[in-house]
């Protein structure tokens, strides 16, 4: 999820022309949190990660956050503009310090659910820990595109930062993305005859990303993503993506250049769906 105001048309709102933009920069429920520690990856704003937890809990978190970071900008992301301020990265140790965080930042009956969010305005990710961690990965994920890349349409937002819900660090420090997270509900999908296409794609809007087919459009978003990354398309994918015109012609041309749909169902036909 990614708290944008959206604009007509489904297009996040850019920042400054929303209510949201009078908010202070750094919240205060986030700068009371102790700070246990700050990332510098070349190319990201500096990550301020706040939390009570235990100094090895901490270490441990802090080196996930950082093979995050790490691994978008060596596999997709170009570097940030200089002179971002810090994104501050608060870690709440179970759901009710989670909610009480939530209700100090964004008020009370604020809506949202218990497992994290990314607000641009604030600069700030949130994660409930007793939550898998993808969660945390996957809000990261947002803040480090939304610095890089700017406001991206809900479905790639979404894919993009589903990549990194199952993902395993190996020795070389790389992570290694799962392909079984959401797999089940791409199928699930298109045995349905539900699963959009990339014309439907290239004119989704949020409502419909986040509305009742939410499952078929985070789940396709993040295969073609990692169809994308396989063939080491990725990175040129998003570029010239970002480039386009942002209308569904200008998304549609992007995505018929870079994905052959028959080629792209065929490779999830070929995926495992066991862990
Ligand atoms: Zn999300």
């Amino acid at each position: 999820l990614i708290l944008f105001s959206m604009a007509p048309g489904g297009v996040p709102a850019a920042k400054g022309s929303t209510l949201e933009a009078s908010e202070p920069p750094r919240a205060a429920a986030a700068a009371d949190l102790p700070l246990l520690g700050e990332i510098e990856v070349d190319g990201v704003a500096r990550l301020a990660v706040r939390g009570e937890l235990s100094a090895d809990r901490a270490r441990a978190l802090l080196a996930e956050i950082r093979a995050v970071a790490t691994d978008a900008r060596a596999r997709f992301l170009p570097a940030a503009p200089a002179g971002l301020g810090p994104i501050d990265v608060c870690l709440l140790s179970d759901t009710r310090a989670y909610q009480t965080f939530l209700e100090r930042l964004l008020g009370p009956r604020h809506g949202e659910n218990a497992l994290g969010l990314y607000s641009p305005y604030r600069r700030l990710v949130a994660a409930n820990l007793s939550q898998p961690l993808g969660n945390l990965r996957h809000e990261l994920a947002h803040a480090l595109a939304n610095d890089a890349l700017g406001p991206l349409p809900a479905w790639l937002d979404e894919g993009m930062a589903s990549l990194y819900n199952q993902a395993s660090r190996s020795k070389a420090g790389r992570l290694r993305l799962g392909t079984t997270y959401r797999l089940d509900q791409l199928r699930a999908a298109r045995a349905s005859g539900t699963l959009p296409d990339l014309d439907a794609l290239a004119r989704s809007t949020a409502r419909e990303v986040y509305g009742a087919r939410s499952r078929a459009f985070y789940s396709l978003g993040r295969f073609l993503m990692l169809h994308l990354d396989e063939r080491e398309q990725l990175r040129p994918f998003l570029k010239a993506f970002v480039r386009a015109p942002r209308t569904a012609a200008g998304q549609r041309a992007v995505l018929r250049e870079f994905i052959d749909w028959p080629a792209f169902l065929a490779w999830t036909d070929t995926l495992d769906p066991r862990p």
